[in-house]
Formats: structure tokens, C-alpha cells, sequence
């Protein structure tokens, strides 16, 4: 049985945070695990982050999962960085240390690379070209990851150029920036393609990008998770390309930050996926 005195709490800031699924996530892992605690949402504005970061340790947190808006501010604000979130220049996981000070980690990355070891099992970065849609924190982030895990060419493409420009100039030569118009040009010869804009979502338009030149072997991914097979993933499976979903990225960036604030590494079971699968389907 769980030992009450060693309850403690871990949660997640954001703003808003209502939607979020990370308290069945982490709820499950601690049932699973027999430890005392709760994750908890925590809808904090930007003018109090800093406050909110700064009371964790008088409350009581092991820590906490950092959302949007604030990942960024998050990064500026805790008292030290791993290489991960420097890279990344953004932070959705804080750890408070036995001092009180406060560790930032991006586990976002890790999340993306086990979703698709997930998909496909022998998947390798440097298999070929990967192709990557969007140039936001999410597409940072499969970017950067991509790169540490050894991929050689990446061509970033976003609607605004400019901030493929400007991510592509900080992240090196392996990653070259093409304009929007010509994505569709752009997927031929690739392993690997990857939607990470919000196009595809739940009340915004189907992502527009004729998939003729992407070769069937490639991987398709796709970082929208609601709905859970997007309409990139209908059209690219029913060519015969394997496909990855975005759930999995969600599920996977939560096994790191549970196993820093409790010890234990978890495993995203058939039982905890189907029961996420279920709030959204
Ligand atoms: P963001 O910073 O707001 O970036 C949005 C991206 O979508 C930008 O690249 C934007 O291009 C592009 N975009 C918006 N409207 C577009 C349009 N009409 N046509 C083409 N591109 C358009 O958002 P984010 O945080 O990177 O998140 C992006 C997506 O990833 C969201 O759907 C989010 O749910 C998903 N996500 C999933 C996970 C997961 O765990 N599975 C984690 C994080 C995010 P511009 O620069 O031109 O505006």
C-alpha cells in the first residue's frame, strides 16, 4: 500500500489546461505503481508563472509538466537547463530538486522518436530525407530530435518561411528550408514525413499536400492526435505508407517526467492507450 507520508504532487501548468489528458495519464501510472501523489491541473496565467514555478517546493510538487503558452517563459525562468531543453529553448517538464531549485527538461522529443519506434520498430533517422510541415514549439521539437537521433537531411517547410528561416539557422546545415508551395515536390525521395502543424485538427481544414510523390516505404506521422487518424494518415495509409498518430507522442513525452519526479520509468500500456483513446474517439 501507498505510504501517506511521502505524499507529494505533480501537475500541469498551462493556460488553458482544462482539456488536457496528462491527469489520466499520470493517475494511472501512480495506481499502477502504488504511490502516494496526484497530478493535478494547475490554469495559471503568464503574468504568474513565475510565482507559480517558484511555490512548488513550499506546496509540496515534485515537480511539474509545462504547456502552452508557457514553455518557453518556463525555459527563462527555472535555475538550470539540460542540453534537451536548451536545444529546444522550451521546457514541459520542471523538477524540483532537494534544495528547492527548479530543473527543465523537454521530454516532447522523446515523446515524437517512441511514437514512431512505436509505428515501426527498426525506424532510423538516417534511413533518408525526413520532411517536416510546421515551424512551431511542436515542429522544434521533432526537429531537434530528429537531429540527435542522428538524421542527416531535413527539409522544413512552414506556411510563413520566415520562421522556417529563422528555426532552420539555429539548428544547422542538416535542415534546409523550402517555400510552402512547393511541399508536394518536396516528398519526393523521403523516409520520413511529418505534419506538425495544426492542420488536420479537430476544427481546422484537412492539411492540404498531394502525397503522389512520397514513396510508399516512407513513414507518415502526423502529431495531431484529435481525431486519431487525421485525414494525412487515411490518404497516406490507404497508399500503403506506414502511419504514426499523434497520440503516442502525447503518452510517451509523460513516461520521463514521471519517472523524474517518482523513481520509475512506466510503460504505456494497451489499457492506458485504449482509455485515452476512448475521451477522444
Ligand atoms: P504553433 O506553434 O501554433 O504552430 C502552428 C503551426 O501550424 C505553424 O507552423 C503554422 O504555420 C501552421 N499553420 C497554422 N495554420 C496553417 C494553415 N492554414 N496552413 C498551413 N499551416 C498552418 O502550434 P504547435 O504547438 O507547434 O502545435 C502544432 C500542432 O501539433 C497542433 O496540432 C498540436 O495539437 C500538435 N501537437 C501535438 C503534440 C502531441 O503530443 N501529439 C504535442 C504538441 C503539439 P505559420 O507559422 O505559417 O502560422
Amino acid at each position: 500500500m501507498a505510504d501517506p507520508r511521502k505524499y507529494r504532487l505533480a501537475g500541469l501548468i498551462g493556460d488553458p489546461v482544462f482539456q488536457s489528458r496528462s491527469p489520466m495519464i499520470h493517475r494511472h501510472w501512480l495506481r499502477e505503481h502504488d504511490i502516494a501523489g496526484d497530478y493535478v491541473l494547475l490554469h495559471v496565467s503568464a503574468d504568474r508563472l513565475e510565482q507559480a514555478l517558484r511555490g512548488l517546493p513550499a506546496l509540496g510538487f515534485a515537480g511539474c509538466n509545462v504547456t502552452i503558452p508557457h514553455k518557453e517563459a518556463a525555459a527563462r525562468i527555472v535555475d538550470r537547463l539540460d542540453a534537451t531543453a536548451q536545444r529546444m529553448g522550451a521546457v514541459n517538464l520542471v523538477v524540483v530538486e532537494a534544495d528547492g531549485s527548479l530543473s527543465g527538461s523537454n521530454t516532447d522529443g522523446f515523446g515524437f522518436i517512441e511514437s514512431l519506434r512505436d509505428g515501426k520498430p527498426d525506424w532510423r533517422a538516417d534511413a533518408g530525407p525526413a520532411v517536416v510541415l510546421g515551424a512551431g514549439g511542436a515542429a522544434r521539437s521533432v526537429v531537434v530530435s530528429l537531429l540527435e537521433q542522428g538524421a542527416t537531411e531535413i527539409r522544413l517547410i512552414n506556411r510563413t518561411r520566415a520562421r522556417a528561416d529563422q528555426l532552420a539557422a539555429e539548428l544547422g546545415k542538416a535542415v534546409s528550408v523550402l517555400d510552402w508551395s512547393a511541399r508536394a515536390a518536396a516528398l519526393a525521395g523521403a523516409a520520413l514525413l511529418v505534419n506538425a502543424t495544426n492542420q488536420g485538427m479537430t476544427g481546422q481544414a484537412t492539411l492540404d499536400l498531394a502525397l503522389d510523390a512520397l514513396p510508399t516505404a516512407a513513414l507518415v506521422c502526423d502529431i495531431v492526435y484529435n481525431p486519431l487518424l487525421p485525414d494525412l494518415l487515411v490518404a497516406a495509409s490507404a497508399r500503403g505508407n506506414p502511419v504514426v498518430g499523434g497520440l503516442g507522442m502525447l503518452l510517451h513525452q509523460a513516461r520521463p517526467a514521471f519517472a523524474a519526479w517518482w523513481g520509475v520509468m512506466p510503460e504505456v500500456s494497451p489499457d492506458l492507450r485504449a482509455s485515452v483513446e476512448a475521451t477522444i474517439a
